[in-house]
């Protein structure tokens, strides 16, 4: 199937509701496999089973036997305390946002239910960076770490943005979902809410939210900032903090449009 032919059977409405927000674009990230059938809370059962089996080449899968690749080539017993997992009969027990996950040595990743891929991803990348040294109690913004100046707009625009129009649209049921991804409030001395998630085991995030001025009745007067540890850069490079926090949005927007 093409892009037309999945277009075709998708509702046309444009509702936005899907992280593509149109259906044009989501019919293609279909083919390439860059989003999930049920992203779209309006496809009738019947239809989501055909486009299932529409999609194309799913990079995703690529990608992560690449991975799977290079982590098998990785003495566990030598990184495990390094990444700060534990050492489960030769594999490694990694906690990340609430959950525990079970990396094999030849890299396969098993937990109770369903593993989104983009998990998967996430913690191979984690993994093969062999872990090293403590977070050390310092939060930078994304820009200040390796190379994130180059990527600091389209973090704004992709990942603190979006959190922050879930905080604006419906604050109560984003804290719930943050609570549920392991997230404890925190006290911050100049954001109105914070929230200390770790990511991974050496992946902290503070994610600061300030609320909306209704007296000031100005659009996106509310904002929100994600901050990092000074040493995040040591386990994940820029793009997989952008594609951790990215994900992080599309779970809990996902969950919100059920
Ligand atoms: S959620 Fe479905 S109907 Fe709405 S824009 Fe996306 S693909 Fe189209």
């Amino acid at each position: 199937m093409n892009t037309i032919d999945v277009y075709k059977r998708l509702p046309k409405t444009n509702c936005g509701e899907c992280p593509e927000r149109t259906c044009m674009a989501f019919a293609l990230a279909i083919v390439k496999g860059g989003t999930e059938v049920e992203n779209c809370p309006h496809l009738d059962p019947s239809v989501a089973g055909e486009l299932r089996n529409a999609k194309g080449t799913d990079w995703r899968e690529s990608l992560i036997a690449g991975l799977r690749e290079e982590v098998s080539r990785l003495d566990f017993s030598r990184c495990a305390g390094g990444l700060g997992a534990e050492l489960v009969d030769g594999a490694m027990k990694i906690r990340c946002l609430g959950m525990d996950f079970l990396v094999g040595p030849d890299g396969e990743i098993t937990t109770r239910g369903y593993i989104n891929p983009w998990i998967k991803i996430l913690l191979l990348h984690y993994i093969r960076s062999g872990g090293r040294g403590e977070p050390s109690g310092r939060w930078v913004s994304f820009s200040e770490l390796k190379a994130g100046l180059v990527k600091a707009s389209s973090f704004q625009r992709d990942c603190e943005e979006p959190l922050g129009r879930l905080l604006d649209d419906d604050f109560a049921a984003t804290t719930a979902m943050l609570s549920r991804l392991g997230a404890e409030e925190t006290a911050s001395e100049s954001a109105d809410h914070a929230w200390r998630l770790l990511a991974l085991p050496k992946v902290p995030v503070l994610i600061l939210y300030w609320k909306e001025e209704e007296e000031l009745d100005v659009m996106g007067s509310s904002s929100c900032r994600i901050l990092f540890d000074a040493t995040a850069d040591r386990f994940l490079d820029v793009e997989s903090l952008v594609f951790l926090v990215e994900g992080l949005v599309n779970i809990i927007g996902h969950a919100l449009r059920r």
